[in-house]
Parts: C-alpha cells; sequence; structure tokens
C-alpha cells in the first residue's frame, strides 16, 4: 500500500493526475465541491479519525531578518514594535497548556539571530523536562547545524512553509535568500533525514501564483511524504511591497484568488493525496472568514487547531497580516473555544501527543531515511 492509499481500501490519490487535481481546484459547482469535500471527508475519518488535535502556539519573537515581501514581520517594517519572550514566559505559557490538557506546543518565530543554537537548545530541554509536551519548532530557515542540535536537545517536530513550488515566484518574494541555508526543500530533506517529524505548506492565493503552480505544490506535498501540511490564504498586509501593490490580478491572468473555498478545496485535495498526515485549520482561513473558517478547513480534511498561546500583551504584534491574533482572548478562553467549535462538528478533541500516522508507518517501514 503507497503513501496515498487510504487503510479502508479507498483510494486516496489513484485518479488524481495534474488534469484531475487542476479541474478539482479550479471547480466552482457546489455539488461537484461538496462531492469533493464528502470524498476529503471519508479519507480524512479512514486514516486519522474524527480527533481533531490541539497545539499551543506560542510565538516567541517577532524580530526578523529577512525581507520576504508578504509579511508583516519583515526586517524593514519599522512600524512594527518589536518584541522577545525570556525562557520563562515561554515556560510559562507552556505549563498552562499542559494543564489545560494540550500534548503539544508549537515555537514559532521571525527569523531571528537571537534565538542562538544554545537559546533554542536549551528552551527545548527545559519544555521536554518540565512539561513533557510534543515540542514542535518553526524558526524559519535555520542551519543544518542548528536543526541538528534542536533535534538532538529533543526537538520532535519542525514546521518550515516552502510557501510556493514555483521557483521563480519563491526568488521574487523572497528578496534575499541567501545561499544554500535559505533553499526550503533542501531544508526539509535535512530535517527527514535528522528523523524530525516534517511539515510544510504553501500560501493559497500569494500574488504571481498560478493554478498550475498550486497543482505543483499539491504534487510536492506528495512527494516530499510530509507529516504535517500547513495551508491558508494570502492576506494582504499594508506595511509590505506586495501589500501596497494593488490587490489581486484580474480574472483571466491564472492568478488563484486567496479565497475560503479555494482554500478548503486546497485542504481538500491535500487531505486526499497524504491521507496520514496532519493537517491543520490554519489561522488564516479563520481570518479570512472568522467565525466560520475553521469549520471550513475542519469539514474539508483538517484534523489540527492551534489556540493562541502568546502572552497577550504580546500577541497582536505577531502581525504576519493584518488581524493576526487580533481579536485573541486569553489561551483558556481560546482553548474553550476549540473545544466548543470541535464537538459542534461532531468530531472530538485529541489526546496524548497527536504524532502523525504518517510518521508511524514511516518509522515502522524503514526508519528515518
Ligand atoms: N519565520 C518562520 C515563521 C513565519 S510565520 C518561517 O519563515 O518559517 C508562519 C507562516 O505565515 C509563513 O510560513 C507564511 O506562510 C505565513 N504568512 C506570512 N505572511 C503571510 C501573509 N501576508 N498572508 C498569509 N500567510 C502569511
Amino acid at each position: 500500500m503507497g503513501p496515498g492509499t487510504a487503510d479502508d481500501g479507498t483510494t486516496g490519490d489513484g485518479a488524481l493526475g495534474r488534469p484531475e487535481l487542476l479541474a478539482a481546484l479550479r471547480e466552482e459547482d457546489p455539488e461537484r465541491q461538496e462531492a469533493l469535500r464528502r470524498r476529503a471527508e471519508a479519507v480524512r475519518t479512514a486514516c486519522v479519525g474524527e480527533a481533531v488535535h490541539l497545539r499551543a502556539l506560542i510565538e516567541v519573537s517577532n524580530h526578523c531578518i529577512r525581507r520576504c515581501t508578504y509579511c508583516g514581520l519583515r526586517a524593514p517594517n519599522r512600524r512594527l514594535a518589536r518584541y522577545r519572550l525570556s525562557m520563562n514566559e515561554v515556560l510559562d505559557a507552556a505549563r498552562s497548556a499542559a494543564s489545560l490538557g494540550l500534548g503539544t506546543v508549537v515555537i514559532q518565530a521571525g527569523e531571528d539571530p537571537a534565538l542562538t543554537e544554545r537559546w533554542v537548545a536549551e528552551l527545548v530541554r527545559r519544555l521536554k523536562g518540565e512539561t513533557g509536551l510534543a515540542v514542535t519548532l518553526s524558526l524559519g530557515a535555520r542551519t543544518p547545524a542548528e536543526l541538528r542540535a534542536w533535534r538532538r536537545a529533543g526537538a520532535d517536530r519542525y514546521l518550515l512553509r516552502f510557501e510556493t513550488s514555483n521557483r521563480a515566484l519563491f526568488r521574487h518574494v523572497h528578496p534575499d535568500a541567501p545561499g544554500w541555508g535559505a533553499d526550503r526543500l533542501d531544508l526539509l530533506r535535512v530535517l527527514r533525514d535528522l528523523d524530525y517529524e516534517v511539515g510544510s505548506g504553501v500560501i493559497v492565493g500569494l500574488p504571481g501564483q498560478t493554478w498550475n503552480d498550486l497543482v505543483t505544490d499539491l504534487e510536492t506535498f506528495r512527494r516530499l511524504d510530509l507529516d504535517m501540511i500547513g495551508v491558508g490564504p494570502y492576506l494582504a498586509h499594508p506595511d509590505t511591497p506586495l501589500g501596497r501593490s494593488a490587490g489581486c490580478a484580474p480574472p483571466g491572468t491564472g492568478q488563484v484568488p486567496p479565497s475560503e473555498t479555494v482554500t478548503g478545496r486546497v485542504v481538500a485535495l491535500t487531505r486526499l493525496l497524504c491521507p496520514r498526515s496532519n493537517i491543520p485549520a490554519t489561522t488564516a482561513v479563520e481570518t479570512l472568514a472568522p467565525g466560520r473558517g475553521y469549520e471550513c478547513a475542519l469539514s474539508f480534511g483538517a484534523n489540527v487547531l492551534m489556540p493562541c498561546f502568546t502572552p497577550a500583551t504580546q500577541a497582536a504584534r505577531y502581525e504576519t497580516y493584518p488581524g493576526h491574533n487580533e481579536r485573541l482572548v486569553s489561551s483558556a478562553q481560546a482553548v474553550a473555544d476549540a473545544r466548543r467549535r470541535i464537538a459542534a462538528l461532531g468530531r472530538v478533541v485529541g489526546t496524548g501527543d497527536g504524532m502523525s500516522p504518517n510518521v508511524v508507518r514511516r518509522r515502522a517501514v524503514g526508519g528515518a531515511a
């Protein structure tokens, strides 16, 4: 049984070549879209079940040395007030996540060199030792030596979106990508060799992204055999070069619109292509469609939610796009809200660390490589 085949014999991706993926991505007919949704939900139920896993997202720093043209954290953005949490602040947030029953913390930041190899390694050791939580890092394109040190310190997972598989577009929106270390596809291979659980993803509707690019993104998810895949719509930030330039390209240009429905279809196709991966309902889709974005993603094949545990005094400053964390309540309220919304969908909240069954399968069939 290949990675794209569901446990119940349901063919996850059997008939999904490029033409089918392209047609499904662009399908606006409500009945056919509903058929795709149901197919994704059947595969989701068979392969990862009814559990929705909660991850505590702790945004440890909004300092960033990069100039990504879509992201509000970019170094030249002088309008953003910068912050960096102390180790004790991160540990406090993680303890509160553990006490609320969560099994995983996600430590995310801009690319901040002040988060040194030693500091992060010490943080990981203390998180593992003092909370027992699974630790996911998402600190950008760091060096292989750093990634190795953090894995040795006990980090379990790493999230690094490749953002778009179109190399020319990637270079265009990441103007300062320096040398080897910034090649995110290379780093994803390094992470796999280090036996991390590996996560990646893309932005849906990034200006310049075509439908064909998005098909290649989906094929890349499958080829990389990813354990976690996050996709969310592009949200324009007025203090960035892309956000300042005129919105979306006109219809007929092949530009993917950054919409809720396209995001839903990308989530559904991701589930079909990568049946055992953990797929979050991202904050971006909820920001685009407040009050229903999480439900949209969860009913198109997603199985993870990431309530914010960044201290309330700083959370709104992790402003990758406007509105991110804006309506933030306390983390306890965010968890209660997530539990209520999961229950309303007839789903259950996951227990334990919620490791992807894809990792379990890969380790069973042959170890890290
Ligand atoms: N420095 C880390 C974390 C970045 S924030 C890294 O580079 O991996 C996490 C994700 O937010 C990014 O990977 C990107 O996909 C997303 N993001 C940033 N700006 C965005 C925007 N304007 N709209 C939608 N998503 C955005």
